[in-house]
């Protein structure tokens, strides 16, 4: 079967040909539908030979960690899904049996790194794939009848925004602001999130007049030009009060400083995005009892709600198709930051 592979660091990905897996006992063999091209695949490729071996990244590394398909072989003792069933894959794979995994929060399992548990696309086989393995049937969500091509990046540019959010609904009632800051993958999908959840009015921050015209289109309130100004601009809008909930989809040094700039008092500081960035925090720095988060990804559950969501109706992905074999250039578009949205691969 073909595979988008990493194969060499600081080389960029390629299509190879590789046997197709067939299930061990208790996985399951999905035949892909489509897999979603994230920005960490692009920070995981950017580490230098050292980090991204102390990182535990192995070579070569199928990539993909959004990824939906159609059951198509059962190992021994699978009960629960059908072949032929479509499903999403739930990407942060834990233990299952540590106090986290029972809250269905695998993203933060205690004992993966220890076991050497990975996500796909990250460690283990990804998506990007004609075939993948999945380790564990409780890691597949039914997908019904969504779109699978529309719907992949549900399970990551989705969930992560899905999980930042829900934590600071309690703060974001009626007549309050949330920021979004990058509205690319995760962020075009977070503001959708924000206005099907919470009362809060949204202010978009993202480089370009082009990115904030998607903002706008997908539920924006505001939007802002991401520069020096852009803590200005908000706290203008704001009323000079600042927002009740800030969302870093870049978490690069100038980001997290307008990030800090703008929370409000009381407000929550949300960064997702690993743009290596960091800011320094201290009485003075940052509102009074503003609270600083750095959340992983989702939960199990959490991955049925953003499904539901959509099912709904109140969010969906701006994709931008391609093949797999088109795959390499689907990433050099967005490292060129043209994607509008998100790409997806369709094998
Ligand atoms: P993306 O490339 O689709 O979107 C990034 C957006 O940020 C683009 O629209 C870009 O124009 C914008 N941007 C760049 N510099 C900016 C700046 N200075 N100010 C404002 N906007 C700026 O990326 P993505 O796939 O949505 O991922 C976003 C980030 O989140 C990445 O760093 C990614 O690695 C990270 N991520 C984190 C998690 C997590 O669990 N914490 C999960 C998935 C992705
Ligand atoms: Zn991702
Ligand atoms: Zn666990």
């Amino acid at each position: 079967m073909k595979a988008l592979q990493y194969t060499q660091v600081g080389q960029h990905p390629v299509v190879v040909e590789v046997e197709k897996p067939s299930p061990g006992p208790g996985q399951v063999l999905i035949r892909v539908t489509a897999a979603g091209v994230c920005h960490s695949d692009e920070y995981v490729m950017s580490l230098s030979e050292e980090d991204y071996t102390a990182q535990g990244y192995p070579l070569p590394l199928t990539l993909g960690h959004e990824g939906v398909g159609v059951v198509e072989e059962l190992g021994e003792g699978v009960e629960h899904v059908s072949v032929g069933d479509a499903v999403a894959v739930y990407g942060p794979w834990g233990c299952g049996r540590c106090h986290q995994c029972a809250q269905g929060k695998e993203n933060y399992c205690v004992n993966a790194a220890a076991e050497g548990i990975k996500p796909p696309g990250l460690g283990a086989p990804g998506s990007m794939a004609e075939y993948m393995i999945v380790d564990d049937p409780r890691h597949l969500v039914p997908l019904g009848d969504l779109d699978p091509v529309e719907n992949v990046s549900l399970t990551d540019a989705g969930l992560t925004p899905y999980h930042a959010i829900k934590a600071s609904l309690p703060k974001l009632g009626a007549g309050t602001f949330a920021v979004v800051i990058g509205t690319g993958g995760l962020g075009h999908v977070g503001i959708q999130i924000l206005k099907a959840l919470s009362g809060a009015q949204v202010i978009a921050l993202d480089v370009s007049d082009e990115k904030l015209e998607l903002a706008t289109h997908v539920g924006a309130d505001h939007v802002v030009i991401s520069d020096e100004h852009a803590a200005e601009a908000v706290r203008t809008i704001t009323g000079g009060v600042g927002a009740n909930a800030v969302f870093d989809f870049v978490g690069a040094r100038p980001t997290m400083a307008t990030a800090v700039a703008v929370a409000a008092t009381e407000a929550d500081v949300t960064i997702v995005g690993i743009g290596g960035g960091t800011v320094e925090l201290g009485f003075g720095s940052i509102a009074y009892d503003a609270a600083v988060r750095v959340p992983y990804w989702g939960s199990r559950s959490e991955l049925i709600e953003v499904l539901d969501l959509a099912r709904a109706g109140r969010v969906s992905v701006e994709t931008q198709r391609y093949s797999l074999d088109d795959a390499p250039s689907a990433y050099e578009a967005l490292a060129a930051g043209t994607v509008r949205g998100r790409a997806v691969i369709v094998p």
